[in-house]
C-alpha cells in the first residue's frame, strides 16, 4: 500500500524543475493561506459571537430594567409595546416577559402571552439564583434571560432569543473571500515560479545543451556571455572545464602521436617497423583484390652482420644499419615502402606492379639486383670500410586471397623461405620464392621436429671410427660420430647436425655423445687409446658445457687426456677470442684439442702457432686426391710439414685407398682413419674389432721378437 502510494506520487510528481517549483510554490500557498484563512475566520467568529453576546446581555438587561414599573402596575399592554419595540433587533427571534412564576405576559408573539414555561431550560431559569442566565447558546440561537427586579425583589424575567445566522452567514462571505484570495495568491506564485523556473531552466537547459555539447578537440568557449549568479558560475566552470578538456586532449594527442610513432617505427633507423608492414601487406592485398595487380615483398639481411657486430661493437653495427637503411630508401620510389623487419633484416613493399605476373616478377627481380649491386657498394663506418654483402628473397602476393589476414603472415613466410634459399645457394644473392621451396621447408619442420624429441629422449646413436697407426695397423683410438635413423631411413649427419646447430640443440646432443663415450670406455680396456669428438663450434658459447664436461670427466673417472675434441678452423676467424679462450680453457683442464678439415677454411699460417691444437687433421678433399693431383699432393705436404715445424701431431681422414696410405706414411703421417682401415662402427664391432687388433698386434710382435731373439743354444 505504502509502495504504491509512494509510486503514485512519484507518478504524479512533475518532471521538470519548472513544474516543480511551480506546483511546490501553488502547495506551500494553499497550505500557508489556509492556515491564514481560517485562523482569521476563527477569530472574526469569536469577536463577531462576543460582541453579540454584550449586545444581547445589554438589551435585555435595558429591557429588564425598563420593564420593572410596567410589571409592577401590571399593564400588559405596555409591557407587551415594550416587548414589540425589541423587534428592532434584526436578529431578534423572540422577546417576552414572564412573571416569576413562568407566566407569559408581554411576548412578540401574542400568541403566547398567558402560556406558562414549562420547558426544562424555563424552569432552570425560574430557579436560578442568578440576574443572568444564559439559557441556551447554539445552533444558531442565543437565549438570555435577566431578572426584573424590584427593590431587590424578583417580580419577574425578560427573555430574548436571537438569531446568530449571520454570524455564521458573515463568516461564510469572509471564507469565500478568503479562499478567492488563496486562489489569486496561488495563481500569482505559481505565475512567478512559473516565471522563474522558466528562466532557471532556460539557463539550465543552456548547460544541459552545452554539458552534450563539450567537446575536447575544440578550444573555443562554450559561453560567450555569463550572468553573476550561481548559474553563472557554473557556465564559467563549464568554459574552464572545456578549456582544460581541450588541453589535456591535445597533450593526449601529442603522446598518441609519439606512442603510435614508437609503436610503428624503429629506434634506431626511424624506419617503419614490422606492426607497420604487417598492416600495410594488409591493405595493400586488400586492394589488390579489387585492381587485380601484383605487389611483391622483398626481404634482405646482411650476410655477416654478427661477424662485424662481434668483431667491431654494436656501435658500428647500428652504423652500418642505419647506412642500409638510408641507402634502401634512396632506391625507392613512390610505390615502394622500406621498413626495418628486425635485426639485420629489411623488407621493401613494392605496391602496383601491374596485373601481369610475369612482368611484375621481372620488375621486381630487377629491382632487388639493383638493390643488391647498391647496398654492396662499400660503407664508410667510423674510420674504415666496409663492404657488406647481401642476400635478398622476394615474393609476387598473389592478387587473390580468401583470407587476406592469414596471408599476411603467410607472405612473410615466403619471401623469407626465398632469402633462406638466396642464402642457401651461397649468399650474396637474390633469389624468387617458388612453390618447391615450401615443401623443402615443411619437410624442416618436421625434421626439426623429430629431431627434438629424438636428442631429448636420447635416442641418437653413437659409431666410432677407428683410428689406425698406419705403420703398425694398431688402432690408436677412434672419432665417435653420430647417427640418427627417423622413418626408416638414415639422415645424413651433415643434414641433422646443422638442425640441430639452429634450433639450439647440438649442446645436448653433445652433453648425451660425451655421456656416451665415457661410458663406453669403462666397458673396454681402452687405456692407451685416444678418442675424439666433434665440436661444433656453437658450444663455444654455452657457458655450462666445460662445467657439464668436467663433471661427467670425474663422474666416469676418465684420463682427459684420453678425450681430443675436434673443431672446424672457421671458428676462429669468426670468434678468435671466445674461440681462443674455450681452447685454452679445455687444454686447461688436460683435453686435446684438433683442427678439423684442415685445409679447407682460413688456414692462415700466421695465426696457427698461437692456436691451443694438438693435431691438425687433413681434410678428406685432399686425401681423395691423392696421390697424383699436384696440388692436392703439394697442400697435404705442407700440412705435414707444417705440423712437424709446430711440433704437434698430425692424421689423414678418409683415407680410401693403398696408394693414399702409401703416400701419406712416405710423407711422415702416420695416423690415419678410413674405410680402407674401417667404417664408422657400432659400440660392440668396435670392442671387438680392438681385440682382434690387439691380439694381432700381440702375436705379430711376438713372432717379431722371436725372430729377433737368437735362439737358444
Ligand atoms: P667429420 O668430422 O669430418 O667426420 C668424418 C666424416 O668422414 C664422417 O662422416 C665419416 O664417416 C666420414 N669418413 C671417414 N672415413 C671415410 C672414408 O674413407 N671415405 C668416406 N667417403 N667417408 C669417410 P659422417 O659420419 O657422415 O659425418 C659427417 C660430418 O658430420 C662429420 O664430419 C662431422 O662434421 C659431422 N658430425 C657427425 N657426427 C657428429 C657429432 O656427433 N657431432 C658433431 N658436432 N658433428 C658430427
Ligand atoms: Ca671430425
Ligand atoms: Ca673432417
Amino acid at each position: 500500500m505504502k509502495q504504491r502510494l509512494i509510486s503514485l506520487l512519484n507518478f504524479l510528481w512533475p518532471k521538470k524543475v519548472k513544474w516543480q517549483l511551480v506546483l511546490g510554490v501553488a502547495l506551500v500557498h494553499a497550505v500557508l493561506m489556509s492556515l491564514f484563512i481560517f485562523d482569521l475566520v476563527k477569530k472574526e467568529k469569536t469577536l463577531l459571537l462576543n460582541q453579540f453576546y454584550e449586545q444581547a446581555i445589554f438589551s435585555a438587561k435595558t429591557l429588564s430594567s425598563n420593564s420593572v414599573s410596567w410589571v409592577l402596575s401590571n399593564d400588559v399592554s405596555g409591557l407587551q409595546e415594550l416587548i414589540l419595540t425589541q423587534r428592532q433587533h434584526k436578529e431578534l427571534k423572540y422577546a417576552f416577559i414572564t412573571t416569576m412564576n413562568g407566566q407569559v405576559i408581554a411576548h412578540t408573539d401574542a400568541h403566547k402571552i398567558g402560556q406558562y414555561l414549562t420547558d426544562e431550560n424555563s424552569l432552570n431559569v425560574l430557579q436560578s439564583k442568578r440576574d443572568l442566565v444564559e439559557v441556551f447558546n447554539g445552533q444558531n440561537l442565543l437565549d438570555i434571560a435577566s431578572r426584573i427586579k424590584s427593590n431587590g425583589k424578583t417580580i419577574g424575567w425578560v427573555r430574548l432569543g436571537f438569531n446568530t445566522d449571520f454570524i455564521d452567514n458573515n463568516l461564510y462571505t469572509s471564507s469565500r473571500q478568503g479562499l478567492l484570495y488563496t486562489l489569486f495568491t496561488i495563481l500569482v506564485g505559481s505565475l512567478f515560479a512559473l516565471f522563474l523556473g522558466n528562466s532557471l531552466t532556460r539557463r539550465i537547459r543552456l548547460l544541459i545543451q552545452a554539458s552534450g555539447a563539450i567537446d575536447p578537440t575544440r578550444s573555443e568557449q562554450l559561453f560567450k556571455r555569463t550572468n553573476q549568479d550561481e548559474v553563472g558560475e557554473l557556465m564559467n566552470n563549464f568554459n574552464l572545464m572545456q578549456l582544460k578538456l581541450h588541453k589535456q586532449y591535445t597533450q593526449i594527442q601529442s603522446h598518441v602521436r609519439k606512442i603510435e610513432n614508437l609503436a610503428f617505427h624503429d629506434a634506431l633507423t626511424g624506419l617503419p617497423n614490422r606492426t607497420m608492414l604487417e598492416r600495410d601487406i594488409y591493405k595493400s592485398i586488400k586492394t589488390n583484390l579489387k585492381s587485380h595487380q601484383f605487389s611483391a615483398l622483398i626481404l634482405f639481411d646482411l650476410d655477416n652482420f654478427k661477424q662485424l657486430n662481434d668483431t667491431h661493437g654494436h656501435e658500428i653495427g647500428d652504423t652500418l644499419l642505419k647506412q642500409i637503411a638510408q641507402r634502401t630508401l634512396k632506391t625507392q620510389n613512390e610505390n615502394h615502402k622500406v621498413y626495418r623487419f628486425g635485426g639485420d633484416e629489411f623488407v621493401v613493399l613494392i605496391d602496383q606492379l601491374g596485373s601481369d605476373y610475369t612482368q611484375a616478377t621481372s620488375a621486381c627481380g630487377l629491382f632487388a639486383l639493383e638493390l643488391l649491386a647498391s647496398l654492396t657498394e662499400p660503407f664508410t663506418l667510423g674510420n674504415m670500410h666496409y663492404q657488406s654483402t647481401v642476400s635478398i628473397g622476394f615474393y609476387i602476393m598473389s592478387n587473390d586471397y580468401d583470407h587476406p589476414k592469414q596471408a599476411i603472415s603467410e607472405a612473410l613466410k615466403r619471401a623469407d623461405i626465398a632469402l633462406f634459399s638466396a642464402k642457401d645457394n651461397g649468399r650474396n644473392q637474390v633469389a624468387q620464392f617458388e612453390p618447391s621451396m615450401l615443401a623443402e621447408v615443411m619437410e624442416n619442420d618436421e625434421l626439426t621436429y623429430a629431431l627434438k624429441r629424438a636428442v631429448e629422449g636420447n635416442q641418437l646413436k653413437s659409431v666410432i671410427q677407428p683410428k689406425y697407426d698406419m705403420k703398425s695397423n694398431q688402432i690408436i683410438g677412434g672419432e665417435i660420430l653420430s647417427r640418427w635413423d627417423y622413418r626408416d631411413s638414415s639422415i645424413p649427419p651433415h643434414r641433422f647436425i646443422e638442425l640441430a646447430e639452429k634450433n639450439a640443440l647440438i649442446g645436448l646432443l653433445t652433453r648425451n655423445q660425451v655421456e656416451w663415450l665415457f661410458k663406453t670406455l669403462n666397458q673396454c680396456h681402452c687405456k692407451m687409446l685416444e678418442f675424439s669428438l666433434n665440436l661444433s663450434p656453437m658450444l663455444i658459447f654455452d657457458n655450462d658445457f666445460l662445467t657439464d664436461l668436467k663433471r661427467l670427466t670425474e663422474h666416469y673417472n676418465i684420463d682427459p687426456n684420453m678425450i681430443k675434441f675436434e673443431i672446424t678452423e672457421g671458428v676462429f676467424i669468426s670468434h678468435n677470442q671466445k674461440a681462443l679462450r674455450f681452447m685454452n680453457q679445455l687444454k686447461n683442464a688436460g683435453y686435446k684439442v684438433s683442427l678439423d678439415d684442415f685445409g679447407t677454411g682460413f688456414s692462415s699460417l700466421s695465426y696457427l702457432k698461437n692456436l691451443p691444437i694438438d693435431e691438425l687433421k687433413i681434410d678428406k678433399a685432399f686425401v681423395d686426391a691423392l696421390p697424383g693431383n699436384r696440388k692436392a699432393e703439394a697442400i697435404a705436404k705442407t700440412i705435414i710439414d707444417l705440423s712437424q715445424n709446430l711440433q704437434i701431431e698430425v692424421i689423414a681422414e678418409g683415407v680410401e685407398t693403398q696408394n693414399q696410405r702409401d703416400f701419406l706414411i712416405r710423407n711422415d703421417c702416420i695416423k690415419c682413419q678410413g674405410y680402407l682401415y674401417s667404417r664408422p662402427l657400432k659400440k660392440s664391432d668396435f670392442i671387438d674389432l680392438l681385440n682382434q687388433n690387439r691380439s694381432e698386434f700381440a702375436s705379430n710382435n711376438a713372432e717379431l721378437n722371436a725372430a729377433e731373439t737368437p735362439e737358444a743354444p
